[in-house]
């Protein structure tokens, strides 16, 4: 593969109008961490958007993550865990990810503690950051659960459960709390869902004044996660394009 093909060429576009569309976003304000999300594509994809500076990647799954995060090999490049998360995947998700953004339960924060121990005996590596996910269905009230789950996915805590999935994270060895995340519905208007994020991230700062972390923002939706102060943006395909049938 070279790296200087007419796909990194397509790449380099597409990521070059996000970029544009987060600085008209962010004005005078931060800009905010952009992830791109790379699931279901090639880890050539990843290779070629390190050559465009990209240093932050995002994953769903945790097989093809690891599978790629290895293929790729490079210590410099930041993978964050964005998808549902199995307890048994703890481990091998400890292995090279910097950030989980999907934590939504006790148990999963006590299997990537245990995991994470091992690899810091073993490496030394830096903690792994937390954002605990939120569901969004309280914002929509209209919707029944069922529907709203549909539209975004499921996992996410209810706003009410995040304080004490927050103590408990801020109190074990090896994890950092980051700060919430959430995937807005789709189909529907995203402010009220952000709103309802932003409302959480205040709540959680009061009690945890470093968690300042908003991972919300995806590729149709950006500029209002913007809005409401998300700091890590995660956008798929807008840049990487339609994702690929599932494999
Ligand atoms: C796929 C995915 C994204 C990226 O979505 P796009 O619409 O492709 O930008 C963001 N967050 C999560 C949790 C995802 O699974």
């Amino acid at each position: 593969m070279t790296l200087h093909d007419d796909r990194t060429a397509v790449l380099a576009d597409r990521l070059s109008v996000v970029r544009h569309r987060i600085e008209v976003a962010a004005g005078s304000k931060a800009v905010p961490t952009l992830i791109v999300v790379t699931k279901f594509h090639p880890a050539a994809d990843v290779l070629r958007l390190r050559t465009l500076g990209v240093a932050d990647v995002g994953e769903n799954r945790a097989q093809e993550a690891a599978a790629k995060a290895l293929e790729v090999a490079d210590p410099e490049l930041r993978w964050h865990f964005i998808g549902q998360l199995q307890t048994n995947k703890a481990k091998s998700v400890a292995a090279y990810a910097q950030s989980v953004h999907s934590i939504d339960r006790a148990s999963l924060v006590n299997a990537l503690a245990k995991a994470m121990a091992v690899q810091q005996q073993t490496n030394g590596r830096a903690n792994l950051e937390c954002f605990i996910q939120l569901d969004l269905s309280e914002a929509y009230p209209g919707l029944a659960d069922a529907e709203v789950a549909n539209h975004s996915g499921r996992g996410g805590v209810a706003p009410s459960d995040i304080a004490r999935l927050a103590d408990l994270i801020a109190g074990t060895e090896g994890l950092d709390l980051a700060g919430v995340m959430a995937v807005a519905p789709l189909g529907v208007k995203p402010e009220p869902a952000f709103s309802l994020l932003a409302e959480a991230s205040s709540a959680l700062i009061a009690n945890h004044p470093g968690a300042t972390g908003i991972s919300a923002g995806m590729s149709h939706d950006l500029e209002a996660a913007m809005a409401v102060g998300a700091t890590h943006l995660r956008v798929g395909s807008d840049i990487l394009g339609p994702r690929p049938p599932v494999l």
